[in-house]
């Protein structure tokens, strides 16, 4: 039975001597000033959640972003939007951001896990049996990887079905991936903080042939639902401006867009280097 128990700890547990980073040492790290959760999973996964707990089952401990702080620059923003400032449409646009922020709560998940075993093509975590010659190559010296779930969380989402204007729709688009994007920087702030030091890399499933879409599944079968984020049939992620993914150290950085041919993405975090694995 899934023993979950859910707690609420301010963050003076990060009030460490911060030594990296370029941060002041003896300073509290700059999270959101709010909270996180901690969640313990009995049983390792999903699979597992039903079953009574067995010798050597393990707790895996689910870690939940929950108050990450969403603010946007207003003259940045109309600048990517490619908007004048003085304009009828930067008023409408700047508007919805605001109303976008007073509802937003982006959020992130992640669980820290322990590679069991590995083959040229598969990586089995935490009992999950991951397949991906990638994966397998990309994480060979480390065992232990922090698979997440990101997203711009289901109250923009919500607030954003609500616009029918088709531009006023695509600036809330705009305005969701953005709130994603601070999911995502507060996660790896926290995990580059936490946990990991050095070169950190991270892979999706879907975003290379080598790890198809299909293994999205496996991947959220290692979480609850804390974060409110599903998975259809069809391994689409809702909200739809959500991530996912695994990160870990590796020696040498590994970003997916390194083997990703998608041409003029306006996401692309390095060059395309085809030959590079
Ligand atoms: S280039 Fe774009 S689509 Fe390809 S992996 Fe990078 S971010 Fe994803």
């Amino acid at each position: 039975m899934l023993v979950n128990f859910l707690f609420k700890q301010s963050l003076n547990i990060f009030d460490d001597t911060i030594i990296n980073h370029g941060r002041q040492a003896n300073k509290p790290f700059p999270f959101s000033n709010g909270l996180l959760s901690i969640i313990i999973i009995l049983g390792g996964h999903k699979g597992g959640l039903n079953k009574p707990k067995k010798k050597g089952e393990k707790y895996m401990i689910e870690t939940v972003l929950d108050n990450i702080p969403f603010e946007i620059n207003e003259s940045q923003f109309l600048s990517e939007l490619k908007l004048f400032e003085d304009s009828s449409e930067a008023d409408e646009a700047i508007q919805l951001l605001k109303e976008a922020c007073s509802v937003a709560k982006p959020k992130a998940v992640y669980i820290e896990s322990f590679v069991d075993s590995r083959t040229e093509d598969t990586v089995i975590i935490d009992g999950v049996s991951f397949r991906s010659r990638l994966l397998s190559a990309n994480t060979e010296s480390v065992h232990r990887l922090f698979p997440y779930i990101a997203t711009c969380g289901t109250e923009i989402e919500q607030w954003a079905s609500n616009i029918t204007d088709p531009l006023n729709a695509y600036y809330a688009d705009m305005i969701m991936q953005l709130a994603l994007k601070s999911a995502v920087n507060e996660l790896v702030k926290h995990l580059t903080y936490k946990k990991l030091h050095g070169k950190l890399s991270y892979m999706n499933p879907g975003s290379l042939e080598d790890w198809p879409i299909s293994e999205q599944k496996k991947l959220f079968s290692l979480f609850t639902d804390a974060i409110g984020v599903k998975l259809t049939d069809s391994f689409l992620m809702i909200p739809v401006k959500s991530s996912s993914g695994i990160y870990f150290n590796s020696d040498k950085k590994f970003v997916n867009c390194e083997l990703c041919p998608r041409e003029n993405c306006p996401s692309r975090r390095t060059a395309y280097k085809p030959h590079s694995r």
